[in-house]
Formats: C-alpha cells, structure tokens, sequence
C-alpha cells in the first residue's frame, strides 16, 4: 500500500490534496457556518433559497419521523416504498407537468443510474465538457461511446452528431446551470439539434430547479421547452434545502427506471422523514416566490461589486459566481484569506475543474442580506488587493 502515500505526497505538492472539515450550521443566523469554533459568513452553500433551516420542512420530517421510525429498511421494490414517496412523486409530476416521477436517493445515483439504464454498448451519449461528474460516471458505467463536445459547443455538437448518425441510441445530455461556473447550456439549440438527429435529451436541472421557472421548476420551464426533454432530472440537496433527487418523463420512461435503474433497485430507499420533508419543501419553493426574486437582486448585486473591483468573474445571472484565479496554489491561498477574514468559499481545484482554471466558487443564499454581500465584498476586493490581483 506505500503507493498511495506517494501519490498523496504527490497531490499535496501540487496544491491538489482535499481534506474533510467539519462546518455546523448556525441555527438562528441560516447564512453562517461554524468551522473550528469561528463562525464563518457561507458563501459555499448550495441553499441557494435557505431552505434547509425552514420550520415547516423540520416539522413535517420530525411528524414523520416519530410515525414511520428512521430509517426505510429496504429498497423502494422491496419493502421500503413507504407513502410518503408516492404523494410526493404525484406532485413532482404535476409541478413539471410530465406524466411521472421518480425519486433517487440522490442527485448522483439517478444521473448514473439513468443513464446507464438507457443507453449501452453500440450507444452514444454526447455530453458537455463541464457536465457534472454522475453523468460522465454514468456514461462510463453504460459501456456506450462517450462523444464528449466542447463546452456549449454546438458546432461542435452536430458535427460529432453526424459522426456517429449510425449508432444505436443517441442521448444528449447536459447541465441547465454549470455548476461550477453558473452559466447556462444552449438549451433550444440543444432542442433543435435533439429533433434534428432523432437524439434523446435529458437535462439536469440541479443548480436550476427552485430558481428558475414562474414555480421554481427549472430552466427548461422558463424557456418553454419542457416539452422536448425527455428525461428531467433535479436535485432535492440545493434548492430544496433537504436531500434526494427526481427524473420527470413518461409513464414509460419511468417503468422503465424501475425495472432496470440500478441505484433505484439495489439500494436502501430514503428514509420516509426525509421524503415528508421534501414534500413540503416542495410546497415552499413553488409559493415562496420572494425567495427567488431575492436571490436574483443578491446575486446581480455581488456580481456587480466583484465585477466593479477588477475580478473575473463568470456569466449570468445565477447564484453561483466563480472568481476565476487559475492558479491552484493562489486559489488556496485565496481561499485561506477569506476564511481568516470570516467568510467561508472553498476553492475549487482541478480535476473538479479544468486545469489552469482553480477558483472561488461563491454561491448565494436567499438567507443572505444586502448589507452581509456588501461587508463581504469589500473584504474580497481588499483580499485581491493584497494578493495583486487588482488594482487599487
Ligand atoms: N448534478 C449536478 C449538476 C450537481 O452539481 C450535483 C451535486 N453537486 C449532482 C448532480 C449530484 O447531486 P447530489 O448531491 O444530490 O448527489
């Protein structure tokens, strides 16, 4: 085993070794974490509408918890399907206005286990170059050729579309936000281009879904084009405040998960508390529009001031806004800064990005204040200062 301490070694001396540090919430200030006893400003969430502390959701998942105990005891075929998933999934299907949904334990294991469900050898799977990593996972699990396009490339795209015209089953899959950069995919290209080479698309609404759409259903609804997606798939873990994930699709598609999604089948069902808990945050997302119109004016607003400072920045309007850096070692370096300063943003390195491209990757909460983004972005702007990476 003496290999792995050397590739560990290898690792630190590239700035690229990770660690694990524990953060406790802060319950009477939702936009705070505790690290080390120093309580931190949390501009690395993803609660991006500051669910997770929301009284109604702790209620319904403490009722359920004291009527169905904690844990589910078994896979959703077997015995561990309890009621509270078949209320929650005829709701997701009537937000989304598909026919069906079906609940993952999480965000991960439906984009791996979706994919693979559907595509496989003699298969192609044309997938964004910053797709998040369940779905390149899932495209390796498949055996399917993975056709890989550059980044929102949709030239790109249809070239490698005719190239492989022949295949089997084509499946186009993307992002709706990126999650590390906050921009959006070209999704009516990606519509156009699905209709034009008879491809399925499926899309991941995670750092979409309760942000965008008139009820927080995603990109796709706010585009109209919720109608062309033939898997829709959203996370429970950000928005949403709590834990899991969904696909919407046909009554078809979603028979289809249960007998062959290998997460769904082979592994235990969420706790019932947590589906009761994701029901009513559900309800919250889809009436609590101040929550979304808020985080839109933080967002434009920390953009705004970063920008005004001489940072870069990336695009959009999301609440994910990446300080591009490029170097590892700045960005921990960076990143230390902000922490001593009182503020909590993780750097974010290669390979969850590519390299020469390491990062801040700030993410804003409808927990957050006017004032506290303000506090914090003077404090960033005179971090860059210190470090040369602006000027006064
Ligand atoms: N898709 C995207 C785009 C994500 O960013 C994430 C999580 N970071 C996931 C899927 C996985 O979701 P989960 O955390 O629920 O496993």
């Amino acid at each position: 085993m003496n290999w792995i301490e050397k590739e560990l070694e290898f690792l630190a001396d590239a700035s690229l070794e990770r660690s694990l540090r524990t953060s406790s919430p802060v319950s009477e200030a939702p936009g705070y974490t505790v690290r080390e006893e120093r309580r931190l400003f949390n501009l690395s969430s993803n609660d991006y509408l500051g669910l997770s502390g929301h009284p109604a959701i702790i209620e319904a998942m403490r009722e359920k918890l004291l009527t169905e105990g904690a844990g589910s005891g078994a896979s959703r075929l077997v015995t561990g399907n309890r009621p509270p998933y078949h209320r929650l999934e005829e709701e997701l299907a009537y937000w989304q206005n598909y026919e069906a949904a079906l609940v993952f334990a999480n965000g991960y294991m439906a984009n791996s286990g979706v994919i693979a469900a559907l595509v496989g050898r003699g298969d192609v799977v044309f997938s964004d170059q910053w797709n998040h990593a369940s779905i390149v996972d899932g495209i390796s699990l498949s055996r399917a050729e993975h056709a890989r396009y550059r980044h929102k490339d949709m030239p790109h795209l249809r070239a490698l579309l005719h190239k492989y015209r022949d295949k089997r089953r084509k499946l186009i899959v993307t992002d709706a936000v990126f999650s590390m950069d906050g921009d959006q995919a070209p999704l009516r290209e990606l519509v156009a281009l699905k209709r034009e080479y008879g491809a399925m698309l499926m899309v991941d609404e995670a750092h979409s879904g309760g942000i965008y759409g008139k009820h927080g259903e995603g990109l796709c609804h706010e585009l109209a084009i919720q109608n062309d997606v033939d898997i829709h798939m959203g996370t429970f873990s950000k928005s949403f405040g709590v834990y899991g994930a969904y696909i919407c699709g046909s009554r078809t598609l979603i028979r289809w998960l249960v007998n062959k999604a290998r997460p769904l089948i082979y592994s235990t069902a969420l706790p019932p508390a947590v589906v009761a808990g994701v029901s009513e945050a559900l309800v919250v997302v889809q009436g609590e529009h101040w929550r979304r119109e808020k985080l839109f004016a933080l967002s434009m607003l920390f953009r705004s001031l970063l920008g005004a400072s001489g940072f870069t920045i990336g695009e959009g309007d999301s609440p994910i806004v990446p300080l591009i850096i490029g170097d590892n070692d700045m960005a921990l370096r960076f990143s230390g800064a902000l922490e001593d300063e009182g503020i909590a943003a993780a750097a974010i390195r290669p390979p969850t990005v590519p390299d020469g491209t390491a990062r801040i990757r700030f993410s804003l909460s409808a927990a957050h204040t006017e004032k506290e983004l303000r506090d914090a972005a003077a404090r960033i702007r005179n971090i860059g200062l210190g470090l040369g990476m602006v000027k006064p």
